[in-house]
């Protein structure tokens, strides 16, 4: 691959733990979920952009880890991994999303979390194939099936195929239209999934050894009231941080994020949440912790 543009990416200068002036990225996705590229081609990537430490946090699997791992020290490449994961928690009706960094990724208790909610996919999987066949999609989950492999099965997946097969114009169509969940009840093909609570994805990531990050904040459509009271109850199960920094965040935005992790006394996370290049977001891309947070990494001496 050729060499990419470094352009966009101001050096980072974090004078904390060792992490002095490196390029910092604590979340991104593989194929092993949602994401469009290999771990080994997401390493290649993240290598090509200078950055030093990359977190893979995909959907309730720690699947592209070793892979990730392996492809590191066989090429030699000067990059730190962190262990991640990305875990999909219910609150209040909403889908949280809880990004555990630094962790023993064969940890039992991680382990079988991770296995109730493999379970949980598949099964709302199978039930969003049986409703998209009553939409007029005969075939949708077989086919989101085989796209995902041997992954994590996501909502991407049937989106990426509905939008294959002409039935959507576009990826966030099919999520509008179908599986979406907009309002109470959601689309005609949502379903409801059996996500674990905040708490219990906390508390196997720390039985993990790592922290717990709430996942970009400022997507889940809430109220500035609602959004504080999930930080209130993250930060009562024993969240570690708020993941204050993404590269489509305004400023205004991070001030606010930042406000929330003062007022909790939280850590500051940041990281790109790449799945696949375009022309939006990339890895590392417009990621700078803000002057007065506790940076996440303070933890992992
Ligand atoms: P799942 O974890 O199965 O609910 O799949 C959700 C994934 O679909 C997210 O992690 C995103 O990567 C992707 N996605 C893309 N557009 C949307 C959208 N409008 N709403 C929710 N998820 C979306
Ligand atoms: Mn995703
Ligand atoms: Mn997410
Ligand atoms: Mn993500």
């Amino acid at each position: 691959m050729a060499l990419l543009s470094t352009i966009d990416f101001p050096p980072l200068i974090i004078e904390t733990q060792g992490y002095a002036h490196r390029r910092i990225d604590l979340h991104s996705h593989t194929n092993y979920s949602d994401g469009g590229l290999s771990p080994q081609s997401l390493i290649d990537r993240a290598h090509n952009y200078q950055i030093d430490v990359l977190a893979i946090t995909d959907h309730d699997t720690v699947a592209a880890i070793d892979i990730a791992d392996n492809y590191i020290e066989e090429k030699n490449i000067p990059l730190t991994l962190i262990h991640g994961i990305e875990i999909s928690t219910a609150w209040e009706g909403f889908e949280i999303h809880i990004v555990g960094l630094n962790i023993d990724k064969n940890n039992e208790v991680l382990t079988n979390l991770i296995l109730s909610q493999q379970a949980a996919r598949e099964l709302r999987a199978c039930t969003m194939g049986e409703k998209l066949e009553k939409c007029g999609f005969p075939g949708i989950y077989d086919d989101a099936k085989a796209l995902a492999g041997t992954g994590s099965i996501t909502r991407a997946h049937f989106a990426k195929v509905l939008y294959q097969q002409g039935h959507v114009s576009n990826m966030q169509q099919a999520f509008d239209k179908y599986i979406g969940k907009k309002g109470s009840k959601g689309q005609r093909a949502y379903v409801k999934p059996n996500w674990c609570s905040i708490e219990v994805a906390i508390n196997a990531i720390h039985e993990a050894g790592g922290t717990a990050v709430m996942a970009h904040p400022i997507r889940y459509d809430l109220s500035a009231k609602w959004l504080r009271r999930l930080i209130v109850d993250f930060n009562e199960a024993k969240g570690d941080g708020l993941e204050v920094v993404l590269p489509q965040m305004n400023p205004e935005q991070r001030k606010k994020m930042l406000s929330y992790c003062l007022d909790y006394d939280l850590y500051a996370s940041m990281g790109s949440d790449f799945h696949y290049p375009n022309k939006w977001s990339d890895l590392g891309r417009n990621l700078t912790m803000p002057v007065g947070a506790k940076p996440i990494w303070a933890l992992w001496s």
